[in-house]
């Protein structure tokens, strides 16, 4: 009777953060539900929608008088795919995350509730074999009835009823012809469909498709990747090609090879803004059979395209990195463009980065995994010299155009020469100019946003902070707009006339930020068209890509940005490109601040040139030998990623080693110091047997408060990843309280 009991029990995964899987037990008039089924729950005095992970979980420690039954079972098969099941079970493992909020976080919007079904649907009219007599006969139905019959009469399949209104059948009319069984009208779902709402760039030139030849370059890598996806086992490929090398042809060519092959692709891009041109290229081939997902879709939206893939209706899903989640079937090929991209990591639990699940995924499904970069990142690089992937180069930009010649400005020359206010340089603005007189484009990379960056006070030196973190405010706007805002809590006050501090009526802005460039830019040129990309300007949904087709459209002459500017998008009329300080980003208290500056120098100066006419870029920089710079100016990867390792490699850092950072959360600043103290000790202990592991800690945390909490930090590195998590895990089991209060990042991008 026990093992009975025990074999109807299951375990679901609910949508509550801090827990873990919990079990259920099948009522016995019920059949048991597959793993990915949706099932109502009790939980305390609420009952929640959760996932059952594991349909035959075996023994559970719980008492089987205390295993609540399930209220509900919503789905008699797998709502959820069983391998994506399987799939956010390994990420939650990995990344210390609850199963259930790992679980809820890939689901798609409406799938809570019960089974009301949250497609949309429209009325549809058409006419019937009698409708289509009295259209024929004369004076059976009035003149108006008579107009809607021929006008169905046209129309086999029926026209929409908002259609047909619109064209004069009013909703009246249309029932009176119903009721004599002249008409019949039908509900039909209609998928929502992001693709109208988006605005697509017209297609590149020569389009892709097979009329376009691969260059001789592009041909010798596709058919190594096209081999290595027509092994169908799982392997990793970097696709190691610098900026402009036709990577997105290749891309979409080995799609095409794989959904003939008969299996569906998976295409990840970092960040929302690129999905429409991507989704766009791909309509080319796929037509509609190509889906998208990410979180700028409105719930309706995502729920729609989430159904259209399930249903196995389409062949390519585009999306960001929640889409390595989506339902596809049996995955072929999964891509990951600008693989290096922060974006792909999520800063919030569960914090996994979409290019390390795409890998798991591809393990999975025995699929071909490409990770695309100019830039891979040091992970991605080592491994590939490793051997744990293939590695496929293009050296060149397609139709051999040149790479941007790159220029360094050192800005300490012309703080001597102009005063230390000088936001352009020299160089910078002539190259600008140049570009206006002869209408071509530039774009002016800044990444930094605000006015001026910090107030400052002369006599005490102080400078105005947000009261509930350990940061200065920035400046937005000018004159009477000014305001002083947080960019981390988002508090905001009018600029102070006198220093908090001291009183005194000496306050100075310093720094400068997006706003400042175009003001000095519309200052020296007051009639450029000048615009500014940041997230302070397309904080509207939208706006981010109205800006980015203006500019592609030539209405605008200069482009000021954020890295946002830096990413994937094909500007073919830029030829200049203007960093105006390389070095934000070099002076933090963080072990990839020179990788992260490499990159972003060497991708912005990467859009730079990409048509038929040669780029320049031009860098201004306090620091014109710093090895990021002088690397990036020569576009010069393997030479960075040799001088780089050194450094991880001294300083034991990824990829030479594992980390996971830690930050401990508290209201005041020793309670963080001691909570994390404590964590520390515990995990001393453990890792006393433990060969090669480090604890670095507790110190406080570069960001030392944030919304109004301090926080304490510390870091475990070594090389066995498993047991750092399980130990660190244990250590945190033994104090739950802190536990609540601390944020745990595997394999952290940034450690501030
Ligand atoms: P990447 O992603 O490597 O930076 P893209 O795929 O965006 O480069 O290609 C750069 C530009 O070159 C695009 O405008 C693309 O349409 C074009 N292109 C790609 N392959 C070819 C080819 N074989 N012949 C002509 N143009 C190409
Ligand atoms: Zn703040």
């Amino acid at each position: 009777l026990c093992g009975r009991s025990s074999s109807r029990n299951v375990l679901v995964a609910v949508p509550v953060p801090a827990l873990d899987l919990l079990t259920y037990r099948v009522p016995d008039d019920s059949p048991i539900p597959p793993a990915g089924a949706r099932v109502v729950v009790p939980l305390g005095s609420r009952a929640v929608t959760g996932i059952v992970v594991d349909a035959d979980p075996g023994a559970s420690d719980v008492a089987d008088a205390d295993i609540k039954p399930i209220r509900q079972l919503l789905d008699r098969h797998a709502f959820l795919p069983p391998d994506v099941v399987a799939l956010t079970r390994w990420t939650a493992e990995y990344y210390a995350a609850g199963a259930g909020e790992t679980i809820t976080a890939v689901l798609p919007p409406k799938s809570r509730g019960d089974r009301a079904d949250a497609h949309k649907t429209r009325r549809v009219v058409a006419i019937t074999a009698s409708g289509m007599e009295a259209a024929a006969a004369a004076g059976v139905v009035t003149p108006k009835q008579q107009e809607v019959l021929a006008m169905l009469a046209g129309a086999p399949d029926g026209i929409a009823s908002p259609q047909l209104a619109a064209r004069g059948g009013s909703p009246d009319t249309i029932a009176r012809l119903a009721r004599q069984g002249l008409v019949v009208v039908r509900r039909e779902r209609v998928d929502r469909d992001p693709f109208d709402a988006a605005s697509l760039p017209a297609p590149s030139p020569g389009g892709p498709g097979p009329a376009r030849r691969l260059t001789t370059e592009q041909a010798g890598a596709f058919d190594r990747l096209h081999a290595l996806a027509a092994s169908k086992s799982f392997q990793v490929a970097l696709l190691h090609g610098v900026t402009g090398s036709g990577k997105t042809e290749l891309y979409i060519r080995l799609s095409r090879a794989v959904r003939d092959a008969g299996r569906g692709v998976l295409m990840l891009v970092p960040e929302i803004a690129l999905t429409p041109a991507v989704a766009s290229l791909f309509r080319e081939t796929f037509a509609d059979r190509v889906a998208i997902q990410h979180s700028g879709l409105s719930d309706g939206e995502r729920h729609d395209q989430w159904q259209r893939i399930r249903e196995g209706r389409v062949e390519v899903v585009v999306g960001t990195r929640s889409a390595v989640f989506a339902p596809l079937d049996r995955p072929g090929l999964i891509v990951v463009d600008e693989e290096h991209d922060a974006s792909y990591k999520q800063e919030e639990s569960p914090r996994y980065n979409g290019r390390d699940v795409a890998i798991v995924r591809g393990r999975q499904a025995g699929a071909l995994v490409v990770l695309g970069s100019a830039t891979p990142s040091m992970e991605s690089y080592y491994n590939a010299l490793a051997g744990k992937y293939h590695r496929v180069v293009l050296e060149r930009r397609v139709l051999d155009r040149p790479l941007p010649s790159v220029t360094v400005v050192d800005m300490r020359e012309e703080y001597a020469d102009g005063g230390p206010d000088v936001v352009l340089s020299r160089a910078l603005k002539a190259a600008i100019g140049v570009r206006l007189d002869r209408r071509e484009q530039s774009l002016v990379l800044l990444n930094r946003r605000g006015f001026a960056t910090a107030v400052f006070c002369r006599q005490c030196a102080g400078t105005v902070d947000c009261p509930n973190c350990s940061v200065s405010l920035v400046v937005h706007g000018e004159g009477a707009a000014r305001r002083a805002r947080c960019h981390y809590c988002n508090f905001s006050a009018r600029v102070p006339a006198a220093c908090p501090l001291c009183a005194a009526p000496y306050l100075e802005q310093t720094g400068f930020g997006t706003e400042r460039v175009v003001a000095e830019i519309e200052r020296a040129w007051p009639a450029a068209r000048v615009a500014r990309l940041d997230r302070d300007s397309v904080r509207r949904k939208g706006a981010l890509a109205g800006l980015l087709a203006r500019f592609r459209d030539g209405e605008i002459d200069v482009l000021v940005g954020t890295q946002m500017i830096a990413k994937g998008h094909d500007f073919p009329r830029v030829t200049l490109v203007g960093i105006v300080s390389a070095d934000v980003g070099l002076g933090m208290a963080d072990f990839r601040a020179s990788e992260r500056t490499f990159q972003l120098l060497t991708q912005v100066a990467g859009r730079a040139g990409r048509g038929e006419q040669p780029g320049d870029a031009i860098v201004q920089t306090i620091y014109p030998n710093h090895y990021s710079i002088q690397l990036a100016c020569r576009q010069d990867y393997a030479g960075f990623y040799e001088r780089e390792l050194r450094f991880r490699k001294a300083m034991r850092y990824p990829p030479v080693v594992s980390l996971i950072n830690s930050v401990v959360r508290s209201r005041t600043f020793a309670g963080a110091m001691d909570d994390a103290a404590d964590i520390v000790q515990r995990l001393r202990r453990l890792a006393e047997a433990a060969a090669g592991v480090a604890i670095l800690g507790p110190a406080p945390a570069p960001l030392g408060k944030l919304r109004g909490e301090y926080r304490a930090q510390f870091l475990v590195k070594g090389t066995n990843r498993r047991w750092m998590r399980e130990a660190l895990m244990a250590a945190l089991a033994g104090r739950p309280d802190v536990q609540r209060r601390t944020v745990v990042d595997v394999d952290p991008l940034s450690v501030l």
